[in-house]
């Protein structure tokens, strides 16, 4: 057996030109610590790309690579993995991770640690020994978990970081005549509102392209209703995140009152929060979150959508493309994928952290064969990431 014989977390970070979703609005200014917060979400971020990494080795030297998010007080995540997780993960057998994540999350789960910070960590950890696990098989991940079940991830578009609308349209333009036919708008930089946005882009990109709003948990579900129809005749793919995280029933009422598709997720887990909105007729679109998740618990959200004719559609954050490599290698193992975002300005900008192990062009991923998940952190990587100590 080949197991752990150590688990180490880093800090990755990496500068950026212009903040995610475009540049700062009045009022965006960022505070002395880097952070400033986005008016249209209320939402908080770094003006830097920032993630956590985990390194696991194994006996033989077989190293596998995990990432979670690190945008927001990183240190946290770091403190959980050096100062509780790494010392209950030595000694596994990486060819467990899915008992291992479930043997960790138990440590904490009567304390009520069944989501945030705590579970990032454990995804993190979680794709690490599914790395490591395929490493030392010689097999690709999308393997492990039972073999490929897609021929093609095709990705959307995701993000149109220009300050206006025009800039916008025509910046999708660009990517449709790049061979993508799918794209999503981030409603709080939809500066003329969300309908004229949608407008906009429907003029720009033709009728037979897909087009999506993330609504960003922005509106009451009657807000939500009212918006979601002003965007239909202008043939709306689906709507994302209309309503707050904590309002399932508010959701299940969004999700039974219009004909779009509602798309949410990336904020998830676990299984357990997926099922309340599933249970609740709440979901038509499900997009769980690698880098929440981890493979274990993306694959539990996914599965169980699918049985229940729920399409699986994952969600693509800020990151290395570690976590972005594991989400690939699980959706094209995965029956009911339909797609997956593509956030060209951080996969783009980031080629350098990883070898070209993944991407996607003439709108469609690909992933490579090699083992565990077929990306190797470049020395560019490495030279960013700061060691963490419990
Ligand atoms: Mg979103």
């Amino acid at each position: 057996m080949n197991r752990v014989s150590k688990l180490e977390s880093f800090i990755l970070t990496v500068p950026r030109d212009e903040p995610y979703l475009g540049a700062l609005r009045k009022g965006e200014e960022p505070n002395e610590r880097g952070y400033f917060v986005r008016k249209g979400n209320k939402t908080v971020y770094p003006t830097v790309d920032r993630s956590v990494l985990v390194r696991v080795e194994t006996e033989s030297g077989v190293v596998g690579w995990g990432e979670t998010y690190g945008l927001v007080a990183p240190k946290a995540t770091t403190a959980i993995i050096g100062d509780l997780l790494a010392d209950f993960v030595v000694g596994r057998d990486p060819f467990e991770a899915s008992a291992i994540h479930d043997d960790l999350y138990n440590l904490m789960r009567v304390r009520g640690y069944t989501g945030g910070f705590y579970l990032d960590a454990l995804g993190a950890v979680d794709i690490a020994l599914w790395d490591a696990a395929g490493r030392v098989a010689g097999k690709p991940i999308y393997e492990l978990l039972g073999g490929r079940k897609q021929e093609k991830v095709p990705g959307y578009v995701s993000g149109l970081p220009k300050r206006t609308l025009k800039d916008r349209a025509d910046f999708a333009k660009e990517w449709l005549d790049r061979g993508f036919d799918s794209f999503k708008f981030a409603a709080p930089v939809a500066d003329e509102g969300i309908v004229r946005e949608m407008e906009g882009l429907r003029e720009a990109l033709g009728s037979e392209a897909r087009i999506s709003s993330d609504m960003h948990w922005a509106h009451t579900p009657d807000e939500a209703i009212a918006a979601i129809r002003e965007m239909e005749p202008y043939g709306l793919w689906f709507a994302e995140a209309p309503v707050a995280t904590e309002d399932v029933k508010g959701l299940g009422k969004v999700a039974q009152s219009v004909d779009t598709p509602i798309g949410v997720g990336e904020e998830w887990r676990t299984l357990y929060e997926a099922q309340l909105r599933y249970d609740a007729n709440a979901v038509n679109i499900v997009q769980p979150e690698m880098g929440h998740t981890g493979i274990t618990e993306f694959v539990r959200i996914a599965r169980a959508a699918h049985d229940r004719g729920i399409g699986i559609l994952p969600h693509a954050t800020i990151g290395s493309g570690i976590f972005l490599a594991a989400s690939l290698q699980a959706s094209f193992a995965l029956e009911g994928v339909i797609g997956h975002e593509y956030q060209h300005s951080i996969v783009e900008r980031n080629h350098n952290l990883i070898t070209k192990g993944i991407g996607c062009s003439d709108g469609l991923y690909f992933l490579s064969d090699t083992g565990g998940l077929g990306i190797e952190p470049t020395d560019d990587m490495i030279s960013r990431l700061e060691k963490q100590h419990a």
